[in-house]
């Protein structure tokens, strides 16, 4: 049976990697969760099964595939279907294909909540209690929910601690 795809964040880009839902549904049924020591390792450890994944990128990997796996556990806690999500389109092109989303400076954030009181399409989400010192600010946790072409949340963000690419970018997208 042909394994899963789906596109992730890696370090500021869409990357399309193989098999991560059956991964995430073994994990899930374990009962291993997002908080354990060394999970996001295990993570890359399995993905790289299935995909090239350099010796040097293993640390980002592991950092993109463990928030990856933190809100798919939080959407089969709120009983959604365990399967890969279909972000829709933009002017004709896969929604995923297109690197239009915020980037959180948790340097800078100060966890005042304004962007996730903002945003309605829960692109956004708090950081839970457990995840280390970040707990309360805010991590992009579906970047492909975000609508291309809005960046209202950066314009509340008083510390500017959201970023988005040039809207420039966004030309190269023609109407198709
Ligand atoms: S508005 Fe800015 S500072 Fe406030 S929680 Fe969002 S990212 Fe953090
Ligand atoms: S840019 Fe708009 S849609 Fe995207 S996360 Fe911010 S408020 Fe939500």
């Amino acid at each position: 049976m042909a394994l899963s795809y789906r596109q992730i964040v890696i370090d500021g880009s869409p990357t399309g990697v193989q098999g991560l839902d059956e991964i995430f549904a073994q994990l899930y049924e374990a009962g291993r969760r997002p908080g354990e020591a060394e999970l996001g390792a295990e993570i890359v450890g399995r993905a790289a099964e299935h995909n090239y994944i350099p010796p040097g990128a293993r640390e980002v990997f592991a950092q993109a595939l463990l928030a990856e796996y933190t809100t798919y556990v939080a959407r089969r806690a709120k009983g959604e279907a365990d399967g890969p999500v279909d972000y829709g389109t933009w002017r004709g092109y896969p929604r995923e294909s297109i690197p239009w989303f915020p980037t959180v400076d948790l340097d800078l954030c100060d966890g005042c909540g304004v962007c996730l009181r903002l945003c309605s399409h829960h692109a956004l989400a708090p950081i839970e209690a457990g995840d280390g010192d970040e707990a309360g600010k805010v991590r992009v946790a579906e970047p492909f929910h975000c609508v291309v072409g809005c960046s209202s949340c950066a314009n509340v963000c008083k510390p500017k601690a959201i970023t988005f690419p040039p809207r420039s970018m966004l030309d190269a997208y023609r109407l198709r």
